[in-house]
């Protein structure tokens, strides 16, 4: 049998829900499931992650039938309780590395019991990843939740290649070095023989962190680790290119039962605002995100150009996110009473400034949104990537509408030609909005061209194949060593 592939995540790239006994499973349409594809796809892949139902709503037929039913996609569940998904994934995974790792080190909690937890977690992810592996197999392990699978399945293993990519940014050692367990949560990625991060700079200071915590010797991007070498790389995460800009080219007006709240409010301004520019932001309702920012900013542009008053629109999309989180509950207070203290101070009878929308939206009607802003505005404090920047540039299929973007956002790496600006800059973003508003057509289409180029060349499927090609290039140097 030819060797496999053994993606692992802390979800699966499918739903599963459970109502009134039954059970009901839709594929996940986000854009590590479509990179992920074209290394899944084979017939020997199998992908290992949680299920997102927990231990105590299953009982043994159910459990049975979630693992035939995810059989059938080349799927492995790892069973969780509701005391794991507290401290493992609220806790260690959102409540301290999440912050930590983005710079929030007064969201940051310490607390032993996550820690204990995530480390039993990740025991789980390798017990559920043993069962399965044979000798010759690759694992490719994804993101924050298992920094430690890398070294517990070598631990059993030793010869497997295992790859690991980190989803967010890795912070400066000064940050790192913070977090209490960081000696073992380093050995615990070092099992790997391939990290990727998505930008140079994280893997800049993750270098730093093992350098200067674990004082191991490191050549170039290459770490001398327990005779074996592990090599850390950038790879920079992109979209399904050709998706996003074959449906907004042959994007047909929904019907009226398709139509959200939200488009229905796009018609409105088009009919009675024909001149009004419309500024777009899409994001989870996430501190990481920049949204009090990117309002208050919005407040000042406001009152430094009040020529533009009834002439742009903000039209701010916020996805509900991890709302267990207290700061996520007060960030939410804190984004309703900005949104509505604005729109009572500048409203006119024919013109709100800002559209507020807590929800998530269907494909169909996110190419909508995309198609229809003049300007994204996309501010984030910390980010790993931001593919909605990147989104919004591939459904400009007339290649118009400009990309203001933080400098903080892995995505502005690989985008110059944005507008780039720094979220805690006011002045700054509020004069970006006003050459995007004046931006002449013909350097809106130069700029959305290059970007669109690179964009289309570095596909998502690219990314995951260019991230396979360095962990097989790895089974060589370790051929040259032996
Ligand atoms: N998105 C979505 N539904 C929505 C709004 C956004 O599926 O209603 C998607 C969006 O298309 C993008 C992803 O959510 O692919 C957000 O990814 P990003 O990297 O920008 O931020 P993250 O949420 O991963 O921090």
């Amino acid at each position: 049998m030819d060797n496999k592939t053994i993606i692992v995540s802390n979800r699966l790239p499918l739903q599963l829900h459970l109502s009134d006994g039954q059970l009901k499973m839709t594929p996940s349409v986000g854009g590590l499931a479509t990179g992920m594809e074209s290394v899944h796809k084979d017939e020997e892949g199998l992908w290992i992650g949680w299920s997102g139902l927990v231990e105590e709503d299953l009982d043994q037929d159910t459990h049975k039938e979630i693992d035939q039913l995810v059989a059938k996609e080349n799927c492995a569940t790892v069973s969780l309780t509701q005391d794991d998904v507290n401290n493992f994934y609220y806790g260690l995974s959102n409540r301290t590395l999440w912050p930590l790792f983005h710079y929030f080190m007064e969201y940051t909690e310490f607390e032993i019991q996550y820690w204990e937890s995530y480390k039993a977690v990740n025991q789980k992810f390798a017990n559920v990843v043993l069962q399965h592996i044979e000798d010759g197999d690759q694992i490719w392990v994804h993101d924050y939740q298992l920094l430690l699978l890398p070294a517990l399945i070598r631990q059993s293993k030793p010869n497997v290649s295992i790859g690991f990519f980190l989803h967010i940014p890795f912070p400066s050692y000064e940050i790192f070095r913070c977090f209490p367990w960081r000696e073992e949560l380093l050995h615990g990625v070092l099992g790997a023989d391939l990290i990727g991060f998505h930008t140079y700079d994280y893997e800049r200071h993750f270098l730093s962190s093992i350098k200067r915590i674990l004082r191991l010797d490191v050549n170039f991007n290459e770490i001398d680790y327990h005779e074996r070498i592990v090599k850390v790389d950038s790879f920079p995460m992109g979209i399904d290119y050709n998706k996003f800009h074959d449906a907004a080219k042959s994007h047909r007006k929904l019907c009226s039962e398709e139509r959200s709240e939200l488009q229905q409010k796009l018609d409105e301004h088009f009919e009675s605002t024909k001149d009004t520019k419309l500024i777009l932001s899409i994001d989870r309702l996430d501190y990481t995100k920049g949204i009090p920012n990117r309002i208050r900013a919005f407040e000042y542009f406001l009152n430094k150009y009040p020529e533009f008053k009834e002439k742009v629109r903000l039209i701010m999309l916020s996805v509900p996110s991890r709302s267990d989180v207290p700061q996520y509950q007060l960030l939410k207070k804190e984004t309703d009473e900005l949104v509505g203290r604005i729109n009572g101070e500048f409203s006119t009878v024919n013109w709100t400034p800002i559209w507020y929308f807590y929800r998530s939206l269907p494909f169909d009607n996110l190419i909508d949104l995309y198609s229809s802003a003049d300007i994204a505005l996309i501010t984030p404090i910390r980010d790993g990537m931001n593919l909605v920047a990147k989104e919004y540039v591939a459904t400009r299929t007339r290649k118009d509408g400009v990309l203001i973007l933080s400098e903080m956002a892995g995505a502005s790496k690989e985008m110059n030609e944005a507008i780039l600006i720094n979220p805690n800059n006011f002045e700054q973003i509020a004069d970006s909005i006003k050459s995007a508003i004046e931006m002449p057509l013909e350097q809106q289409i130069s700029r959305n061209h290059l970007l669109q180029k690179r964009l289309k060349r570095y596909s998502v499927e690219k990314w995951a194949q260019e991230f396979m090609k360095s962990l097989n290039a790895t089974k060589d140097i370790e051929k040259v060593i032996a």
